[in-house]
């Protein structure tokens, strides 16, 4: 089972969870700490997924969405396409993470390779929330 490494944005607590991938995006995530589900992803990008869905179901069809997880290339033309049209300073880690999913690499793999990305991204993506 997949290990998602999460941040409270309420209390700043980071914390990791265990979901499957049938449960993920499906389950609401709570902090451990103080039981507020005000919670992102540390990857940073699926937060963007989520934190605008409804700019990107003008986007795209919703349905797109599902199964995103197991599908890097997929996901990566989607964040591509919403980098794009947000505007969003997303910065040279956006980047490096799309063209790492485009050739395929999944999503946890490259926060392991990558692992100031999460910490960039919190950084610099406050003011999105
Ligand atoms: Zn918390």
């Amino acid at each position: 089972m997949p290990t998602y490494d999460y941040r409270c944005c309420n209390c700043q607590e980071r914390f990791e969870i265990f979901i499957s991938y049938e449960d993920y995006g499906k389950k609401d995530v709570a902090c451990p700490a103080c039981h507020s589900e005000n919670v992102q992803r540390r990857i940073g990008k699926i937060r963007l997924a989520k934190s605008e869905d409804r700019r990107i179901e003008d986007m795209v069809d919703p349905s797109q969405l599902d199964g995103l997880e197991d599908d890097p290339k997929a996901l990566g033309r989607l964040m591509r396409k919403m980098g794009a049209e947000l505007g969003e300073d997303a910065g040279p880690e956006f980047d490096e993470v799309v063209s790492r999913l485009e050739k395929g690499q999944s999503p946890e793999d490259i926060e392991r390779e990558l692992p100031d990305i999460g910490e960039g991204v919190n950084n610099t993506g406050d003011g999105m929330d």
